[in-house]
């Protein structure tokens, strides 16, 4: 069978990465959870079976596959990625390989809710204890940059439009 392909922000570049979701979902199997001490070898060796990570990026790839590895694991737990979404495509790419979602600073964020209130496409949530956080990256609508725009302590990253010239339209 064919491994998952998809695109993470890292060290604020796109990176495509083969296998990811195989990976996370034979760790959380193993019941891994994202704060172990193991966890961030354990991604780091999973990932290097199926992509080149250059050593100088090493704390970038690091930083992002355990950010990743708890949104997978929160999900999991709620049931909500046990079944595969269909994320459509964009430009004729499979949405899940274009890096275009918010992503919020931890240290910014207040929890004040107004993203949430705000996007109608279901990308952030609170959990249970009250914290906000992106939930659903490939449901953002690409070029969309609205909730950057309602957060005032500046939380919210959004990628520069120049980015989307990655993808030109693709022929049928
Ligand atoms: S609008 Fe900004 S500060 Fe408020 S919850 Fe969203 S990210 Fe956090
Ligand atoms: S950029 Fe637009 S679509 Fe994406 S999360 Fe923000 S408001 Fe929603």
């Amino acid at each position: 069978m064919a491994l998952s392909y998809r695109m993470l922000q890292i060290g604020g570049q796109p990176a495509g990465l083969l296998g990811l979701e195989e990976l996370f979902s034979a760790l959380y199997e193993e019941g891994l959870t994202p704060t172990q001490p193991e966890i961030k070898e354990r991604l780091l060796n999973g990932v290097r079976q199926n992509n080149f990570i250059p050593k100088p990026a090493v704390q970038d790839y690091s930083n992002a596959l355990m950010l990743e590895y708890q949104r997978y694991y929160q999900r999991r737990r709620t049931g909500k990625a046990i079944v595969a979404r269909n994320y459509g495509t964009w430009r004729g790419y499979p949405r899940e390989q274009i890096p275009w979602f918010p992503t919020i600073s931890d240290d910014l964020c207040n929890n004040c809710g107004a993203c949430l209130d705000l996007c109608a496409r279901e990308v952030f949530e609170r959990d249970e204890n009250g914290k906000i956080w992106v939930a659903e990256p490939f449901l953002c609508m690409v070029g969309c940059c609205f909730c950057k725009s309602v957060c005032e302590p500046k939380a919210i990253l959004m990628p520069g439009q120049e980015l989307l010239k990655n993808y030109p339209e693709k022929m049928r």
